[in-house]
């Protein structure tokens, strides 16, 4: 049994995994980096270990630092959590060299599923069906092409050494082959320092299934059913959910033996994923399913596989890594009901899901949900790791009732201070198909553009903003000693985007008052529960942040409030000078100086937090100088390139 346990990692995985631990008894000890000293996980924990920068490779990568605060703490296991050195097969053997237990597979397991050509062998010999393609050593162009035509297309160019969608490219027609595999080679190399790829047959219509399994040190292995991770965007899943909608009796018991061999194959211990691509062109049949990969970790979504079975699969590890067999055989593993988990990032979506930073200044969940988080009010999203802000987890007796508390519990999320893409998420929620059970891998991308689109803001959240800017959320009673300017009418200017919105507000009695925008008239009145606008209940709340208000309705409206001294400094440099939204590599610059370039132009690409992204011209211009290179490793606004001024032309006084 373990006794202490060190979590090698942060956020809102670090925090879950510290409440099971704590739940078992164990001690814990938390690794931070130095920006996260105030961070919620080491907080949670028994005791906290410093361990360098917030580099990642200074801190959460460094694994000779993790075992060594582990021996000086006198932990006996450490848990590495998802992502950071979860996967890392040298790191796993360094721990077990220490005399520690890792929580988790063996490094041989780890190394055998690693690499997607060697995992496909592998899966084959233990009889579990893999996508047809080719999978071998020769790397040749005119060889792969071959197994290209061979496969029949649309074909997928996969890198071996390949995650997060790196290095993968779908090629549709002969022609287009060799320049695809160049580009996917690239990338390959760039990112993996392996440019060795696979073909496979791309599945039409593909749905992405997973299948929990769970092995223990005495030959044990089980699975606890399927995930259907559909709904994704650029390879990264988006809403999860189990079981999969449409999934047969008879198709369930051959995804989960083919999971079951697969972990048996390797002999594994402890929790992993194995991913399949369903075919689901012709709804769900035992022979539509192929091998995709196994993660040999516990997976980010491991939530809903916990809701619709009612165990701790963190738990599970603990004991099972304790040396216990595992708790309970196959068939007494309860599967009740249906469960969604939605993840919710600090992100631009109008802005093509750039990730944001910010610090937090409100943060309120709905009770409807469980909720995973890693962050508190006043947190900051920093540039330095993943913008996750927490795991919306929503059960319920059938699917339909799981997804309609998803989509209130989004919309009751409160979050202020950063961006999110909580609109997203609600949208997505409500989409017809996804209602339906009609998933596949494409259906965020068909529509998407309605599934970004927010609107105007109702005429009732304005003058609600415009109530709380005024300050009268704030007043006792808002006439009390203030007869003087009472009857005159106040105005409120609220900045919505390029917008610029005139509330005035005229008292009209003790708790009264009449908002009129656009030339209507809405009398408001604050009672006991809070305020009316125009005989409707108004959205209870509204939070002041440092510039502007945000009113959450249904979904998080946001104003900006024009600071009256401020005026004027918007005019001169700024808007001359492109910076670095986020520390990031500069991939690529496509501007010299002397250039002519026109508003939406790409002039450079940030490659940051595993995304690229593209910096282009906000107004049309020339481009004064180039203050970067490619190749260069850049800090938060670090001033990249910059634009002649727009009165430059006309020469200075
Ligand atoms: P990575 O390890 O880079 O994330 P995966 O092999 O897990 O790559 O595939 C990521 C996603 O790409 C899958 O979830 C699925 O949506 C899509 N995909 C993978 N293989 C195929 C295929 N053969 N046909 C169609 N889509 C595929």
């Amino acid at each position: 049994m373990i006794r202490k346990l060190l979590i090698a990692n942060r956020g809102e995985i670090a925090c879950r995994i510290i409440r099971s631990a704590r739940a078992m008894g164990m001690a814990t000890v938390a690794v931070y980096s130095d920006v996260d000293a105030g961070a919620l996980h080491v907080e949670m924990a028994d005791e906290a270990v410093l361990l360098g920068g917030a580099a990642p490779a200074q801190s959460y990568l460094d694994g000779a630092g993790v075992i060594a605060a582990a021996l000086a703490c006198g932990a006996d296991a450490i848990h590495p959590g998802y992502g950071f050195l979860s996967e890392n097969p040298d790191f796993v053997a360094a721990v077990a060299a220490a005399g520690l237990i890792f929580v988790g597979p063996s490094a041989d397991a780890i190394r055998g599923m690693g690499l997607k050509d060697a995992a496909k062998v592998l899966m084959e010999a233990a009889g579990v069906p893999v996508v047809p393609g080719y999978h071998g050593d020769n790397q040749d162009p005119e060889h792969l092409s071959g197994a290209a035509d061979a496969i029949g297309y649309p074909v997928l160019i996969k890198a071996v050494a390949g995650g997060g969608g790196k290095g993968m490219r779908r090629v549709d027609r002969a022609q287009d082959f060799f320049e695809a595999l160049a580009s996917a080679r690239a990338e390959a190399q760039g990112a993996f320092g392996n440019a060795d790829v696979l073909i496979e047959k791309y599945i039409q219509r593909p749905r992405h299934i997973e299948v929990q399994v769970f092995g223990d040190n005495h030959g044990g292995a089980v699975h606890l059913y399927e995930r259907d991770c559909s709904l994704q965007r650029r390879h990264q899943k988006v809403i999860e959910e189990a079981p999969a909608p449409g999934m047969t009796p008879e198709m369930r018991a051959a995804m989960g033996q083919a999971a079951v061999r697969a972990a048996q194959a390797i002999g594994y211990s402890g929790a992993g994923t194995v991913e399949f691509i369903v075919d689901g062109s012709h709804g769900l049949h035992p022979e539509g399913f192929w091998f995709m990969e196994m993660n040999t970790r516990l997976q980010v979504e491991h939530p809903v596989t916990e809701a619709v079975t009612g165990l701790d699969l963190v738990e599970w590890q603990l004991r099972v890594a304790g040396g216990e067999p595992l708790p309970l055989a196959q068939d007494q593993i309860p599967l009740l009901g249906h469960a969604f988990e939605a993840r919710l990032y600090a992100e631009d979506v109008p802005a093509g899901f750039l990730p944001a930073t910010g610090t937090i200044a409100h943060l309120r969940f709905s009770d409807l949900a469980r909720n995973d988080s890693g962050v508190r009010d006043g947190d900051e999203i920093s540039p330095w790791y993943d913008p996750m802000i927490a795991k919306v987890i929503t059960h319920g007796p059938t699917r339909a009732v799981a997804l309609s508390r998803l989509t209130r519990a989004l919309e009751e999320t409160e979050v202020a201070g950063t961006v999110t893409n909580i609109a997203f998420l609600a949208a997505l929620s409500r989409h017809a198909g996804f209602a339906a059970g009609d998933v596949d891998t494409g259906l965020i991308d068909r529509d998407l553009a309605d599934l970004v689109e927010t609107g105007a803001p109702p005429a009732a959240v304005i003058v609600r903003a415009a109530l709380a800017v005024a300050g009268w959320d704030d007043m006792a009673d808002p006439l009390a000693g203030v007869s003087l300017w009472a009857p005159l009418g106040q105005g409120v200017t609220l900045g919505r985007g390029d917008d610029s919105l005139a509330v005035t507000l005229c008292p009209r009695g003790p708790s009264r008052v009449d908002a009129v925008l656009d030339g209507a008239r809405y009398p408001c009145e604050r009672r006991p529960g809070g305020w009316w606008i125009d005989a409707q209940p108004a959205p209870a709340s509204a939070v002041q942040l440092a510039g502007g208000v945000v009113v959450f309705a249904g979904a998080a409206w946001a104003f900006d409030v024009p600071d009256p001294l401020d005026r004027g400094s918007a005019s001169g440099a700024t808007g001359n000078l492109i910076e670095a939204p986020m520390p990031g590599l500069v991939k690529a610059v496509f501007v010299v100086a002397g250039q002519a370039v026109a508003t939406g132009d790409r002039l450079a690409i940030l490659e940051a937090m595993k995304m690229e992204h593209a910096l282009t011209a906000s107004r049309d211009g020339i481009v004064a100088e180039v203050l970067t290179t490619e190749g260069a490793q850049v800090a938060a606004h670090d001033a990249l390139i910059r634009l002649e001024d727009d009165t430059e032309v006309e020469g200075a006084a």
